[in-house]
C-alpha cells in the first residue's frame, strides 16, 4: 500500500502559487526537469570517476524524452544517480532550503508576474514547475546502489503518495499527465515543439537528450528514428564570434537559476605560461534575493576539459565579487581535486587574479560606455561593491572608480569621484565635500547646504548606511580629502574668530541654557537662511553615523 503524505505547509503554499500565478512561462518546466536529470547524471559520472564499475552495463549517460499521445503523457527519463525512499520524501515533499519563508513572503508581495517568475527562478523551485502543465506527476526512481525502486505520485494539491516499486534500471523517470486545458501553443506532445524547447533552453546540456523522431519518408510511410535534440558542445569552447548574445543569455539562465538576462558576459581564454584556462563569467542584472543570507553560494563552477568537477569553487573568485556567476575550465585541474588542495593551489591564485581584473575591466567599460545601464546595475549592486571595498580598503585603487554617488549637481546618471574632482572649483581647496542623510530630500534641506550651494561646490549625497563608514576609511581620493559639510571645523574665516570673541556672552548664555544637550555653541558662516544648525562634536563621527552605531548596539 502506498504511503500517503501531506506536503509540508510551505511546499503547499508554493505549489499553489506556482500553479495559479504563472500563465505565460509554462515552457520552462522542461528545462527544469532536464536540468535535474543533468545534475543527476553529473553525480553518477562523478562517482564513476573513482569507481567505473558502479555504472554496470548502463554506461551511456543520457536523457530520454518520450511522447505518448494516446495517454496524453510526456516522459523525461535519465539514468543518473536516482533517489532512495528517504531522498524522494526529502527532495520532493519538502522544500529544504532555509530561506523558504522569506522567499514566500517576497512572492506574496511581488507586484508583477515578472517579479514572481524571477523570484521563482532564483529560488530554483525547479521540479514543482511540472505542475504548471501536468494534472498529475509520477516519479519512478532507483538509486544506483539499491535493489528496489520508489514510486511517487501527486496531483500537486495537498498530498502525495510514495511506495516501493520494481524498477529495472538505475535513474529517474518522470511522467507528466498533461492538463486538459493547455493552449494550442502549449502542445507538449508535438515533437517539433519539444525539439524547439530543448534547442532553446537546453542545447548545451552535455548529455545527449534523445527522442523518438517520426518522419514521413514517402506518402503514408513513416520512418521512426532516435534523434539527439541538443548540440552538446559546451558553449565556452566555441569561438566568441560564433556565439550570439541570445545563446550566451540562454546558457546563463539554464545554468545559473535566473530568469533575467545577465547585465554582462565575459568570455575569455588565458594561455599564459603559468596556467591555461577558459572562463565564462556572468554579471547578473538583479541581486539574488538570497545574496545576504547563508543560502547564497559564491564561487564559480570548475571543469577540466569539459568534465564537470566542482560547483561553487570560491577560491577562483574574490569575495567582494561574489555576485558573479560562471565557470572555469582548465586542462590543469585534476579530476579529483579536493577543497583542501584548492586552498593551497598556486594556479588558482593566478586564475583568480586574472578573473578579478577582467571583471573590474568589464565594469569600468560599462561605466564609460553604457552609463545608463551601469546606473541600473549600480542601484542593484552598489551596496555589495561598497561593502567589498570597505573590506579591502588597502586595495581601494582597484575599485574606487566604480563608485557612483548622487550629488547636489548630478542628474540621474549620478557622479563618479573622478568626475567630481574634474568639476571642483578653484577656491574649493583640496576637499571633496559630502553630506549624510537618509534621503536626497533630507540632505537638500540641511541648513549647512545653503552656503555650499551658493559657492557652487558640489556636495556628494551619502544616503546608504555604509557610505559614511566607507568614505571615512577611504580618507581621500587622488589626494583630495573627503570632508563632511557638517563637521564642526569646515574652514571658518579668521574674521569669525573676532566675531566669536565679540559675541562671547551670548554664546555662553545659549550654552548654559542648553546645558547637557550640547557640547559647545559656536558661530558659523555656513548658514544663509536658517538661524542655527546642529553639527557633530566629534570630528570623526557624524550625527548619522552616531545614529547607525546606536542602532547596531540595540
Ligand atoms: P534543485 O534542482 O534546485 O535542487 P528541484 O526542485 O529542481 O531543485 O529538485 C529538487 C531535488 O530533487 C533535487 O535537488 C534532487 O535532489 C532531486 N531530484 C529532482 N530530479 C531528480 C532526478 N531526475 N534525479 C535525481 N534526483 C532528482
Ligand atoms: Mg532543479
Amino acid at each position: 500500500m502506498p504511503e500517503v503524505k501531506e506536503f509540508q505547509a510551505e511546499t503547499k503554499q508554493l505549489l499553489n502559487l506556482i500553479i495559479n500565478s504563472i500563465y505565460t512561462h509554462k515552457d520552462i518546466f522542461l528545462r527544469e526537469l532536464i536540468s535535474n536529470a543533468s545534475d543527476a547524471l553529473d553525480k553518477i559520472r562523478f562517482l564513476s570517476l573513482k569507481d567505473p564499475s558502479i555504472l554496470q552495463n548502463d554506461t551511456e549517460l543520457q536523457i530520454r524524452i518520450d511522447i505518448d499521445k494516446d495517454n496524453n503523457t510526456l516522459i523525461v527519463e535519465d539514468n543518473g544517480i536516482g533517489m532512495s525512499y528517504e531522498e524522494v520524501i526529502e527532495n520532493l515533499g519538502t522544500i529544504a532550503k532555509s530561506g523558504t519563508k522569506n522567499f514566500l513572503n517576497q512572492l506574496k508581495q511581488a507586484q508583477s508576474e515578472n517579479t514572481v517568475i524571477s523570484l521563482i527562478g532564483q529560488f530554483g523551485v525547479g521540479f514543482y514547475s511540472a505542475f504548471m502543465v501536468a494534472k498529475k506527476v509520477i516519479v519512478e526512481t532507483k538509486k544506483w546502489d539499491q535493489d528496489k525502486g520508489v514510486r511517487w505520485e501527486s496531483d500537486g494539491t495537498g498530498t502525495y503518495s510514495v511506495e516501493e516499486c520494481e524498477k529495472a534500471n538505475r535513474g529517474t523517470k518522470i511522467t507528466l499527465i498533461l492538463k486538459d486545458d493547455l493552449d494550442e501553443d502549449e502542445n507538449y506532445l508535438d515533437q517539433y515543439k519539444i525539439q524547439e524547447l530543448v534547442k532553446k533552453h537546453s542545447n548545451y546540456i552535455k548529455y545527449p537528450i534523445k527522442m523518438k523522431w517520426e518522419e514521413e519518408v514517402e506518402a503514408g510511410k513513416q520512418k521512426i528514428t532516435v534523434k539527439i535534440l541538443n548540440s552538446m558542445v559546451p558553449l565556452w569552447n566555441k569561438n566568441k564570434e560564433e556565439i550570439t548574445q541570445n545563446e550566451y543569455n540562454e546558457f546563463y539562465k539554464e545554468h545559473f537559476y535566473d530568469w533575467n538576462d545577465p547585465f554582462d558576459v565575459i568570455h575569455f581564454k588565458a594561455e599564459g605560461t603559468t596556467v591555461e584556462f577558459t572562463a565564462l563569467l556572468y554579471i547578473p542584472s538583479k541581486l539574488p534575493f538570497t545574496f545576504f543570507s547563508k543560502d547564497y553560494k559564491r564561487g564559480l563552477n570548475l571543469y577540466s576539459k569539459n568534465v564537470f568537477i566542482m560547483e561553487n569553487c570560491e577560491e577562483v573568485l574574490p569575495d567582494y565579487l561574489g555576485f558573479v556567476k560562471g565557470l572555469v575550465d582548465s586542462p590543469d585541474f585534476s579530476l579529483n581535486i579536493s577543497r583542501e588542495i584548492l586552498q593551497k593551489n598556486k594556479q588558482l591564485k593566478v586564475i583568480r587574479k586574472n578573473i578579478e581584473r577582467k571583471i573590474l575591466d568589464a565594469l569600468k567599460s560599462k561605466l564609460e560606455n553604457e552609463r545608463e545601464k551601469y546606473v541600473e546595475f549600480w542601484k542593484e549592486f552598489g551596496k555589495v561593491i561598497k561593502a567589498g571595498l570597505y573590506q579591502n580598503i588597502q586595495e581601494k585603487e582597484k575599485v574606487q572608480d566604480l563608485l557612483l554617488f548622487e550629488s547636489s549637481t548630478s542628474d540621474k546618471n549620478m557622479v563618479t569621484l573622478k568626475e567630481y574632482i574634474s568639476k571642483m572649483k578653484e577656491d574649493q581647496g583640496n576637499y571633496i565635500y559630502y553630506a549624510v542623510g537618509e534621503s536626497k530630500d533630507i540632505i537638500e534641506n540641511l541648513p549647512q547646504m545653503e552656503s555650499f550651494k551658493e559657492k557652487g561646490y558640489e556636495v556628494l549625497y551619502l544616503t546608504d548606511e555604509i557610505d559614511e563608514f566607507l568614505i571615512k576609511l577611504m580618507h581621500d581620493y587622488e589626494g583630495k580629502e573627503f570632508k563632511s559639510i557638517s563637521s564642526s571645523n569646515v574652514k571658518i574665516d579668521e574674521k569669525f574668530k573676532e566675531k566669536e570673541e565679540e559675541n562671547k556672552d551670548l554664546l555662553q548664555k545659549i550654552k548654559e541654557y542648553l546645558k547637557d544637550k550640547v557640547k559647545d555653541v559656536r558661530l558659523t558662516d555656513k548658514l544663509k537662511e536658517s538661524p542655527a544648525c546642529i553639527v557633530s562634536a566629534n570630528e570623526a563621527i557624524s550625527l548619522n553615523m552616531e545614529k547607525t552605531l546606536k542602532n547596531l548596539e540595540q
